[in-house]
């Protein structure tokens, strides 16, 4: 399913301006070879057409929230992507870059307009708080639950051996 809005029945002149709320239809993203959802995955925008006197200037703003595992601790994260962009489609176009890929036949694919930019605008690493402290190298358990470290020489050999010698005394 996908969000789309007809711009042929605006009629807009130019310096007109149309604004129009929007429940926009969001797919599930691919991340980091995780999947996050978008909840709910109608998400509320407003998209702005303006017609200038050379084109139309389209805007779009919206806020997804994304669910999905923290990269650290595979913990549930939840995440607010708000986004706010912008594209422009010349009414005679003479190049790619004066015309936008969602518009086609007067009709704005809404929601690969907002999956494109909510994909562009995700962190480096999705994570269900800022600090979060991951899971414990040695053991696996959650560091974040159970804060803990290990002695060192538990792992290591070397300890092993001196120990051997020092009860050898
Ligand atoms: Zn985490
Ligand atoms: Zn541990």
């Amino acid at each position: 399913m996908s969000t789309s809005f007809s711009l042929r029945q605006l009629r807009l002149r130019p310096g007109e301006e149309h604004r129009e709320a929007l429940e926009v239809e969001l797919p599930s993203f691919e991340f980091g070879g995780q999947r996050y959802i978008p909840v709910p995955e109608q998400v509320d925008a407003q998209l702005t057409v303006t017609r200038a006197t050379t084109g139309t200037v389209l805007k779009l703003a919206l806020t997804a929230m994304l669910h999905g595992p923290c990269y650290r601790c595979l913990g549930d994260a939840v995440l607010e992507v708000p986004v706010a962009v912008r594209e422009y489609q010349d009414a005679a176009p003479v190049d790619e870059e004066l015309t936008t890929p969602y518009l086609v036949d007067d009709r704005l694919d809404v929601s690969a307009w907002a999956r494109d930019a909510v994909a562009l605008a995700l962190p480096d690493k999705i994570l269900c708080r800022p600090d979060c402290a991951g899971l414990c190298p040695t053991c696996g358990k959650n560091l974040n639950e159970e804060p803990h470290t290990h002695e060192e020489h538990e792992a290591d050999p070397r300890w092993a051996a001196l120990e051997a010698l020092r009860d050898q005394r």
